[in-house]
């Protein structure tokens, strides 16, 4: 089996949400089709829950956030699942966030005040 990346949990909107007016532009949007497949992860707005639309436009339902991992992975996934956003981050660069800044010494020679 080959193990693939999660895409983190999207909101769908419908085209004519309010929520997008005028914003509609910065969003992907696309045939709901597509999208379910897409992003298996998703729930539907308010705004596209009472009707089906044909189209979606495609959010990220968590804000931009370091990949916190769960401890669930499942047996098709790379890594286990974001406790935010259920997805593994790693579809592409911008979502391979993952905390491991190295620890910052102090330069050798520092002279502390005080210690
Ligand atoms: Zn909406
Ligand atoms: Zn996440």
């Amino acid at each position: 089996m080959t193990r693939r990346h999660y895409p983190p949990m999207m909101t769908f909107h419908s085209p004519e949400c309010p929520a997008l007016a005028g914003l509609l532009d910065q969003f992907e949007s696309m045939p709901v089709d597509r999208a379910r497949e897409k992003y298996p992860n998703h729930h539907f707005d308010l705004c596209a829950a009472v009707d089906i639309t044909p189209y979606v436009a495609v959010e990220l339902a968590v804000p931009e956030h370091l990949y916190d991992p769960s401890g669930t992975r499942p047996d098709d996934a790379v890594r286990s699942l974001c406790r935010k956003c259920f997805g593994t981050h790693g579809e592409d660069e911008g979502r391979e966030v993952i905390n491991v800044r190295p620890q910052q010494e102090p330069p050798s020679g520092l002279v502390i005040p005080g210690a």
